[in-house]
Parts: C-alpha cells; structure tokens; sequence
C-alpha cells in the first residue's frame, strides 16, 4: 500500500480526521488529496472594482482548498444537536457534543483563544420568541470571525505539513476496491490504502454521488433548503446579537403549516457570492475585527423541502430555482422588501435611495420571479413575524439577497462509526449528508480518526 490512510478533502471533516489520526497514531502513513489551492493560495479573485460578480473559477477559492467550504467562513463552531446535522443519530447525544466541544479545545490551542463563547442558556429571548410565535433554539457557539478562523487553519496546517502528504490542486476521480483495500485515482496516478475516508463536503456533492452510485451505498433522504439572505442595519437585531451572537429562530406559517427558519447570522458582516458547481448563490460572513466590520447585519431564511416519492433530485431542483436567478440576473439578484410587497421590481434607483448600502453587488431585479410562491409567502411571513421581535426587520428598505440554497447531500448509508458496508471505507462531513456545519462535520473528522487509530 502507499499509504496507510487517504482522505479525500481538506475542509473540516478531512483537516481534523488528518489532526486526530497523526495525533493518536502517528505510526501511520497519512495522505490527503484536495481538489482545491493551499490556503496561503486561495483568493476570490472578486475585488468589487475589477472584478464584481462571480467569474466561475475553475477552483472555486470560497469553496474548495485547505479548510474547504469553512475557510472563509464566519467560522461559526456552533455546539448543539439542535441544528448543524444528526451525527448525535449515529453517536449518541452526549458523545457528538463532547466531540464538538473537543474541537473547540483544538480550535482554541491553534489561535482561536480570546475569542467569545455565545450561548443560548437562560436567555431572555426564548421567552419573547415564544409570545410571538417564534422558537428560539438552544446553542452555544464559538465565533472565530472569518480572521481568527483562518490563523487556525493556517496554525493547523502548519502542524499537519510535517505529518501529512498533502496533494493539493488534485481532485480524485475514482475510488476503486482493491485487495486489502482501495486505491484512490487522480490525474493519471494512483495510489492505494487500506483505509479511505471520504469527506467531499457540499462542493463534491455530485462526485459524492458517482461514488456512491458506483458502490452502491444506499442513501436516505431527499431534502433542499431555499430561500432568501436579509440584510439590514446591524442596530436592528443588535439586541440579539450583541447577547446571542446567533440566533436560530423557527417560525410555523399560519397559510401552510411550512417551518421557515433563521440560518448563518452573521451580525456587521458582509453578504458574499457562493459558487456551487457553476451556480451563483449566496451567503455571508463577518469579522471578529471591529476595523473588518460593516454598519449591517446578514442572516438567511430557509424553508425546507422534503420531497417524496416518486421524485427524487431535490438538489436539482434547488438548482434550477438558483439558475433562474442566474438566468435572470446574472448572479445573485436584489430586492427591497418594500418593493417585493409592492410587487414590484427594484431598480439600481431604487437601492442607491434605500437607507441599508448593500454589502454585495448584486442586480436589482424581483425575486417573485424566481422562488415559488409558497416557498416566498413563508418568508414574508417570517419577516413579519421577526419584526415584532426586532422592530425594522420588515421596513421598505431591508434588503433580500436571492437565492440562498442549502444542498443536502443525499444521506449515505453509514454505521455508528461512519463506515460504510464497505470495511475501511468511511464517509464523513457534509459529503455524508449527516453533517452541515463547520461543528459537526470536525466532530465527524475526530470521530472517524478515533475509531481507525483504535484498530
Ligand atoms: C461562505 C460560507 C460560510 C459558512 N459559514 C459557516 C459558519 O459560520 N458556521 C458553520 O457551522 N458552517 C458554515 N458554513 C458551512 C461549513 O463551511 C461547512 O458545513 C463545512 O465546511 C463542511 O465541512 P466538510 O469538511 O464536510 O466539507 P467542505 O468544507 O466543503 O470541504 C470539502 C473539501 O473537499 C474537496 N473536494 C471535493 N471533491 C473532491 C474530490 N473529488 N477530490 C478531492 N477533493 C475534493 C473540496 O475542494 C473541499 O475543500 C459556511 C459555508 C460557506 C460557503
């Protein structure tokens, strides 16, 4: 065998299964293959004077390199079974959270020390969220901030290079079985193992799915979450944040009985571009730097699609609403929510004369082109529903960024230590379909590095 192990991706999952594994069984040969650049290498080449809207970059540098999908991230460690994926479904409740709060210990020993722990825990807003039909969810969470996220990744790195074999810009093709084990192809090489663990994240969704086809892992669920990205002035939900940091708020609509929620809050941060195997969506960020800040606050509204039989490509059709926006704008499009009630488009007018400057260039245009009714009547609502917790949420000029889609990868077959029906061939992190948080799917990563090491 070249190597003992080879994992597959260097976003969260991949990174702390590497940590653990040189950690506990530092006998082993371990190599990682990256389909994206280096961290030092990764650069958005969006500059917002040259060049100001997604260029589609063969490699995208938000999504793919060392640190994946997480390196830009707000790098939001958020410690719960409430939200952020169902590895407690494989583990047990208390084993995922002594996992991810083992991965806060490594994140705090690697730079992000000083930084502030948030937690739900005896708040005053469980009960006002109650009064106005609204859930507040239990969490703590560690904000790293997009700076002090990447110190960590750059410290951990740094650490690994010397017990690792990094492969970077080289994405692997095939995974093929073989005796004693699998032998990992890219490019025109080859390399065998004993043991592969796979962590792909959202980014390799539709390789993840040739795989599985390939080996026949059987998947479970079919689920897209769509929606829309507010953003307002950060005075407006400062009372929560300033306390909470984060804050996942459910809402039930009265029309449909739908669950719409708050996702991704990044409070005085910026709304960025997401590129997802050729489309444009979006997302955001913030700064653990006061001097990084902006004057606005950013968070998502999803409403989850559970489709049933016999359709079964929700990712494709998150994808084909996303297009629409593209096809429509360009990239992202852009809407006050003054102007979406009024049922009408805004203009560049429009937006220049709002009182919230957004934070992402993105075309004026009308997203009741795009989302589908119900999917929007849910929103409205929740928008609604939010202002009598924070007043200002529904003014004319709060901003709707179009559209935020959450891709599920399809939930693989897996047991209790994340293997498949295939010995020493693990699938872990968002690539798993299990994991959908920068929290869990290190914890997976961890879990995964335990078991093999105790082999
Ligand atoms: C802008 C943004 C902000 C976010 N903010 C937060 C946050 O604050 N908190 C939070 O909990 N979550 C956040 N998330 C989500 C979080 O980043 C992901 O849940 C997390 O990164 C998943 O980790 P992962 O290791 O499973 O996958 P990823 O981080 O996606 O990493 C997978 C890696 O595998 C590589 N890869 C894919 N296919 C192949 C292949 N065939 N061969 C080799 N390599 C391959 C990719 O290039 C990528 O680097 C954010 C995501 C984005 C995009």
């Amino acid at each position: 065998m070249d190597f003992d192990v080879i994992l597959v991706g260097a976003g969260p999952g991949g990174i702390y299964c590497a940590y653990e594994l040189s950690r506990l069984a530092p006998q082993l040969s371990i190599a990682v293959f990256e389909a994206g650049h280096p961290l030092a290498a990764r650069r958005c080449p969006i500059d917002g004077i040259k060049i100001k809207s997604c260029v589609g970059c063969k490699s995208c540098s938000i999504m793919s390199g060392f640190g994946g999908a997480g390196a830009f991230s707000d790098g939001k460690y958020n410690i719960t079974n409430d939200f952020g994926g169902t590895l407690y479904e494989h583990l047990g409740r208390q084993q995922a959270l002594e996992l991810m709060r083992y991965v806060d210990e490594v994140n705090l020993r690697h730079g992000g020390e000083g930084t502030k722990l948030y937690s739900t825990a005896g708040t005053q807003f469980k009960k006002l969220c109650m009064q106005n039909d609204l859930r507040l969810l239990d969490a703590s969470v560690r904000h790293l901030g997009t700076d002090i996220n990447y110190i960590v990744l750059e410290n951990l790195y740094a650490e690994l290079k010397e017990k690792v074999t990094f492969f970077f810009d080289s994405p692997v093709g095939e995974i093929e079985q073989v005796e004693g084990g699998y032998a990992v192809h890219s490019g025109d090489r080859r390399f065998t193992c004993r043991t592969c663990v796979v962590s792909v994240g959202r980014s390799g969704s539709r390789w993840m799915e040739g795989v599985r086809r390939q080996l026949k892992i059987p998947t479970h669920s079919n689920r897209v979450d769509l929606g829309v990205r507010v953003e307002l002035p950060a005075d407006v939900f400062s009372h929560l944040t300033d306390e909470l940091y984060e804050s996942k708020i459910v809402y039930r609509t009265s029309k449909y009985e739908d669950l719409v929620r708050t996702f991704c809050m990044n409070p005085r941060g910026a709304v960025v571009n997401e590129n997802t195997n050729g489309i444009i969506t979006v997302n955001g960020h913030s700064y653990e730097d006061p001097a990084k800040q902006t004057g606005n606050t950013n968070f998502a509204l999803l409403v989850s699609k559970h489709f049933s039989e016999p359709f079964k490509d929700s990712n494709g059709y998150g994808e084909s609403i996303a297009r629409l926006s593209n096809m429509l704008g360009g990239g992202v499009l852009l809407q006050r929510f003054g102007d979406l009630i009024r049922g009408q488009r805004s203009t560049q007018k429009r937006i220049n004369e709002s009182f919230v400057t957004p934070t992402l260039n993105a075309t004026p245009g009308d997203l009741s082109l795009v989302l589908p009714k119900r999917i929007l009547d849910g929103i409205i609502e929740m928008i609604y529903a939010l202002d009598k917790i924070a007043p200002g949420t529904a003014n004319d000029d709060t901003l709707l960024y179009g559209v935020e889609v959450k891709f599920y990868n399809m939930e693989v077959e897996v047991d209790e230590n994340l293997e498949t029906r295939y010995k020493g061939l693990y699938i872990i992190g968002d690539g798993s379909g299990i994991t959908h948080s920068l929290s869990h799917a290190s914890a997976s990563g961890v879990h995964v590095a335990r078991t093999i090491a105790a082999c």
